[in-house]
């Protein structure tokens, strides 16, 4: 039977028979897929050892049923920054989390793989902080989905997000709404805007304030997931 080479991420893995292992991975061209490798755990096997769970590998698959057979493995990014890394790795778990939920077998979507493995590149680079990341991942995926909120003018009046102008949020109509126009509960601290212009470029904005932000992309996230993430509640005790 004739191999295809995919780029994978390998989510998470459980030992199947006296030596295989079944990994559940997010591929680029076959969306999420079940692989079993054969004999990987057999003591002294080095072959696919490139298969730990967060690795970026280019994997060669064969089989057309729900559990391919992995043919080959080559490792292209081990993250190793994220690995030895507690917070690092639990910003990790939290993207994975929500892809578990959000993402069917086989649904193919080559956008949310390059979107999860641009953020945890970011993660292991150090240079960014883990809840920026977190930020634009949970940003461009509520965007990606649909869930496009209108961070870059009033909902109301249209007028261009303007720093000097005072802000609220509103849930309902997805968006900000300027002062002249409407006010609700949620007034925006006046750095949020900066923050907001940040997010949509990515700059380093280490020092914003992003706590708005955070409030209002977990509300729409646990929409999208049907309730809270285990991963995010730890995040946010690590933040208080
Ligand atoms: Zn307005």
């Amino acid at each position: 039977m004739k191999s295809r080479n995919v780029d994978a991420l390998i989510l998470k893995s459980i030992n199947f028979k006296d030596s295989d292992k079944i990994y559940t991975l997010l591929t680029k061209e076959l969306g999420k897929i079940s692989g079993k490798a054969k004999g990987i755990r057999k003591i002294g096997s080095k072959r696919l050892s490139s298969l730990d769970t967060l690795n970026y590998v280019r994997i060669g698959i064969v089989g057309d049923g729900d559990i391919k057979t992995i043919t080959e493995a080559k490792l292209i990014h081990s993250f190793s920054n994220i690995k030895k890394d507690f917070d690092k790795l639990n910003s990790a778990y939290y993207f994975i989390e929500i892809l578990n939920k959000i993402v069917q077998e086989s649904d193919e979507d080559s956008e949310i793989f390059n979107l999860i493995s641009k953020c945890l590149k970011r993660l292991d680079e150090v240079k960014y902080s883990d809840t920026r990341v977190e930020n634009y991942f949970e940003f461009k995926l509520l965007e990606h989905l649909g869930y496009t909120l209108q961070l870059e003018r009033c909902i109301d009046c249209s007028e261009v997000l303007n720093t000097e102008r005072s802000y609220f949020f509103d849930y309902e109509g997805g968006g900000l709404v300027c002062s002249n126009c409407k006010e609700t509960t949620f007034r925006l601290k006046p750095d949020t805007l900066n923050s907001i212009l940040y997010l949509k470029g990515f700059y380093q904005g280490n020092d914003l304030e992003f706590s708005d932000l955070d409030q209002i992309f977990k509300y729409y996230i646990n929409d999208l997931i049907g309730g809270v993430s285990k991963a995010k509640k730890y995040l946010d005790v690590r933040n208080s």
